[in-house]
């Protein structure tokens, strides 16, 4: 009887597959209705010499029984710890790997860079002037009248207690440069500037420039609309529609502003362009004597010309573009298309 009771567990040993089957086979065995059990208790009955020899064998099936048990439960037990941290950890080595998120230029300075190839390969160089300004090459230098609106406290951001400002245009950076700098000349001065007032489609408080001038001997309007039109035709494309028209700037005499057909709307008129069609893109002129006196040069000898191109306009114009706080926003759904 022991046998076959021995057989019948080591055959459900064998098909046992996990913890949970281990137990079954236990209280199969060795549970309170077991079938070892059963065998164990009866042995009460039997004379004392039988007992003894039984007993000892079915001690030893139960001792035999339980060692096996532990055994592999010990086995199933690593087995499954071993197969859930697998699952948990686990690792597609043949998936695509993640690319880091790598930067790029923002739109204004890639729309910067290219300006200055067109400028450098018409010979002129790349200089940079300080965002902080004094009064005197902000304005005075510039041929600013004292009492001229722009100097107002709701134009200009001026630093407390003392004489500085945020410069309002780049235009502080042609003084400077002539003051150390004898002509002929070519110069372009890119950078930030500005201004004390409400932000709109087309205003920011800060915003970009693009100072040009060029000063020589014989430098006339022909060659201030040569360059500037030259300019134009590289960076849009030749088939872009250019008007002149006159304007005031106290730094010019006389000022001029060119205008494109507006980009945004092709021309038929929109709130970007203020319904005319047209917007205005680089402000110039030929070079004011005051200017030229103030910077000590010699009035008969020279004559040259200036710009002020609105960075974010010619950039608003290249990507229509149809507001200029789009470039300050920092929205990734904008700045990811450049
Ligand atoms: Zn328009």
């Amino acid at each position: 009887m022991l046998d076959r009771v021995k057989q019948n567990f080591l055959n459900d040993i064998e098909k046992s597959k996990d913890l949970k089957t281990l137990e079954n086979i236990y209280k199969k065995y060795l549970g309170r209705k077991g079938e070892l059990t059963k065998i164990l208790r009866s042995l009460k009955d039997l004379s004392e010499k039988e007992r003894k020899e039984k007993g000892k064998l079915a001690n030893n099936l139960r001792q035999e029984i339980e060692e096996v048990i532990k055994a592999k439960s010990k086995k199933f037990f690593i087995k499954s710890r071993h197969v859930s941290v697998m699952q948990k950890n686990w690792i597609d080595v043949t998936a695509p790997g993640k690319l880091p998120a790598q930067g790029h230029l923002h739109p204004i300075t890639l729309v910067q860079q290219e300006i200055e190839e067109i400028f450098q390969s018409m010979g002129f160089s790349i200089i940079n002037g300080p965002e902080v300004e004094t009064e005197h090459y902000n304005f005075d230098a510039l041929n600013v009248p004292k009492n001229h609106p722009a100097r107002d406290l709701w134009d200009t951001f001026w630093l407390k207690d003392i004489d500085l400002l945020l410069r309002t245009h780049t235009s502080p950076m042609q003084a400077r440069y002539m003051e150390k700098n004898n002509p002929p000349l070519r110069i372009i001065v890119p950078g930030r500037c500005f201004r004390h007032e409400a932000t709109d489609a087309s205003h920011e408080t800060t915003f970009h420039q693009i100072e040009g001038l060029m000063i020589g001997q014989n430098i006339s309007m022909a060659n201030l609309k040569g360059v500037l039109e030259g300019f134009m035709k590289r960076f849009y494309g030749p088939q872009v529609k250019l008007r002149w028209q006159p304007s005031y700037f106290p730094f010019t005499e006389p000022g001029l502003e060119l205008l494109m057909g507006c980009s945004v709307c092709g021309g038929k008129g929109c709130s970007t362009c203020g319904q005319s069609g047209w917007m205005e893109v680089i402000p110039c002129g030929m070079v004011h004597p005051n200017v030229f006196k103030s910077a000590g040069y010699v009035l008969e000898r020279w004559q040259g010309f200036a710009f002020g191109m609105g960075l974010d306009r010619i950039a608003m114009m290249k990507h229509k573009i149809d507001d200029i706080r789009l470039f300050y926003s920092n929205d990734l759904r904008f700045l990811n298309q450049f």
